[in-house]
C-alpha cells in the first residue's frame, strides 16, 4: 500500500503528495519543521514538538492554520493509517505560493505537510564503539542574523557543516556559536561528561532546544547527576572524560573522538551508556 502523505487536511498517496513550485518554503525556505519519532505507534512528545513548531512559526509571522489540537489529531491519524510503529514523522508547515518575490504577503494557503514513514538508523556499531566527529569552519546560524531557537527550513549553514564532517569521514560535525563557543552539531545537541557532571552548552549559546536534549537532562537529574548548562569550548571538549550527542533520529549516540583526538579513555563511557539505557526505557517502555 502507498503511503499516505498528509497535505492540508487531505491523504494523498506519495506519488500525487505535490506542492507549488511558486512555494516559498521551496523558493526561499520560508517555513519552518519538525522531526519527530514514534515508538510502539505512539508519538514521543508530540506536545513539546507542536509547542516548539508554533513557537518557530510565530517567531517568523508565520500563522499555521490550524489549532494545536487538530493538528495533532492530524498527526496522529497519519501516523494511524499509515501503520507506523517504530517510525519518523516530518512535519513541515511553509509560507505558501506567492509571486516571485520575498514579500510573505503576497503568498496564501501555508502548506501543513506531514509524512510518517520508516526510519534509517544509525548502524548499531555506531552506538557500541562511538561516534568520531570533526569541529566545522561554518558556525551555526548569528542570533541576531536567524535564531537557532527557529526550526526553519533554512539549515544550510548545518548543511555545509554536515558536508565538511562527511568530506573528513565523519556523520555529524561539531558548529561553534559565534563566540567561538561549542554550539551543538548539525542535526544533534552536544553533551560532555566531565569530572562526573553532565555539561552541555545553555540555549543561549545558540542552539536548537532539542528535545532529546531535555529528556537527557531529566533523565540524568533522576539518577542523581548534576548537569549544568554553561558555556564551553573546544577546550573543554577535547579534556571531557565522556561525550555523546541527542536527536529525535540519533537518540543518544557516543562520540570517541573528535578533531582526531580521543574523548576519555576512547571508549563510549559508562555514563553516556547508562544514559543510553535510560533513554531507550523511557521511549520502550
Ligand atoms: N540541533 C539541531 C540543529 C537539530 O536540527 C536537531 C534535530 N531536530 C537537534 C539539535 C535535536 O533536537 P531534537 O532532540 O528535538 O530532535
Amino acid at each position: 500500500m502507498a503511503l499516505k502523505i498528509y497535505i492540508n487536511g487531505t491523504l494523498y498517496d506519495k506519488e500525487d503528495a505535490k506542492i507549488s513550485v511558486y512555494d516559498h518554503g521551496l523558493l526561499y525556505g520560508d517555513g519552518v519543521f519538525e522531526g519527530l519519532r514514534t515508538y510502539g505507534g505512539k508519538v514521543f512528545r508530540l506536545e513539546r514538538h507542536l509547542d516548539r513548531l508554533y513557537e518557530s512559526a510565530k517567531a517568523i509571522w508565520l500563522q499555521i492554520p490550524m489549532t494545536k489540537p487538530d493538528l495533532t489529531k492530524a498527526v496522529n491519524e497519519t501516523v494511524a493509517v499509515n501503520n507506523i510503529q517504530d517510525g519518523y514523522i516530518r512535519l513541515v508547515v511553509t509560507r505558501g505560493a506567492g509571486s516571485l518575490g520575498l514579500d510573505p504577503n503576497r503568498t496564501s494557503d501555508p502548506q501543513v505537510i506531514i509524512i510518517a514513514d520508516s526510519i534509517t538508523l544509525y548502524p548499531k556499531e555506531f552506538y557500541e564503539n562511538g561516534l568520531e566527529i570533526v569541529s566545522a569552519s561554518t558556525i551555526r546560524n548569528h542570533p541576531g542574523a536567524l535564531s537557532p531557537r527557529v526550526k526553519s527550513l533554512n539549515y544550510l549553514n548545518n548543511i555545509l557543516a554536515k558536508i565538511e564532517g562527511l568530506q573528513a569521514g565523519c556523520v555529524e560535525a561539531l558548529m561553534l556559536n559565534h563566540n567561538g563557543q561549542i554550539a551543538e552539531c548539525t542535526g544533534d545537541n552536544i553533551f560532555l561528561v566531565s569530572r562526573g557532571e553532565l555539561l552541555t552548552p545553555p540555549i543561549d549559546a545558540g542552539i536548537l532546544q532539542g528535545i532529546t536534549r531535555d529528556a537527557v537532562i531529566e533523565l540524568a537529574r533522576q539518577d542523581g547527576l548534576t548537569v549544568r548548562e554553561i558555556p564551553l569550548t573546544k577546550h573543554d571538549v577535547y579534556i571531557s572524560d565522556e561525550c555523546f550527542l541527542t536527536g529525535s533520529a540519533a537518540e543518544v549516540i557516543p562520540v570517541v573522538k573528535v578533531d582526531s583526538r580521543p574523548i576519555g579513555d576512547g571508549q563510549p563511557g559508562a555514563i553516556t551508556r547508562k544514559l543510553i539505557t535510560r533513554f531507550h526505557e523511557l521511549t520502550r517502555s
